[in-house]
């Protein structure tokens, strides 16, 4: 290329960048300023699954049957049945514990609840500099759930 054709090309990026630069800078930005500003969550978006709470019996969904264990590919769910004193089954968890570092947000396990017991939830500030914050048990997450469903109920979602 002739010396006159790289000076050319030069200045014409020059000039374009620079009006695409003053352009953009006359936009309304489309971030926001997080943590003070938070965007709202939106519909089709998914956080993490969380235990719903019947709200008549207070009780979890959950009858502990492990299908939501045995659907998720990383293992991230392990749940104890709960035994009476006789060593017979209960119909709820001992324990239900799940481990987000691991979750990978696929929503199997809602998918595989046949007792409407799980929902991804609508909150997304989970995270902590501690691994061990991350594993979940049955009473945080339907606290989780709990909250999930005010922003929601706040956001005049019908539900
Ligand atoms: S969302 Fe997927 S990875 Fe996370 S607990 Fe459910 S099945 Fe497992
Ligand atoms: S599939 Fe549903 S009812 Fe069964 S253990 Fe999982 S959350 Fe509980």
């Amino acid at each position: 290329m002739a010396l006159w054709d790289r000076v050319w090309q030069t200045g014409k990026s020059m000039v374009v960048g620079h009006a695409i630069t003053m352009r953009e800078m006359l936009h309304k930005p489309v971030t926001v300023r997080y943590p003070e500003e938070k965007p709202p969550f939106e519909r089709g978006s998914r956080s993490v699954p969380v235990l719903k709470v019947n709200e008549e019996s207070g009780r979890l969904n959950c009858v502990s049957c492990g299908l939501c264990e045995r659907a998720c590919p990383p293992s991230c769910i392990e749940i104890t049945q709960a035994m009476d004193e006789k060593g017979r089954k209960k119909p709820w968890p001992e324990t239900f514990q799940l481990d987000l570092s691991h979750c990978m947000v696929c929503n199997l396990c809602v998918e595989a609840c046949p007792f409407d017991a799980l929902e991804m939830a609508d909150v997304v500030e989970l995270g902590s500099y501690q691994v061990q914050d991350l594993i979940l048990q049955k009473g945080q997450l339907a606290e989780i759930w709990k909250t999930s469903r005010a922003l929601r109920v706040a956001g005049g979602e019908r539900l």
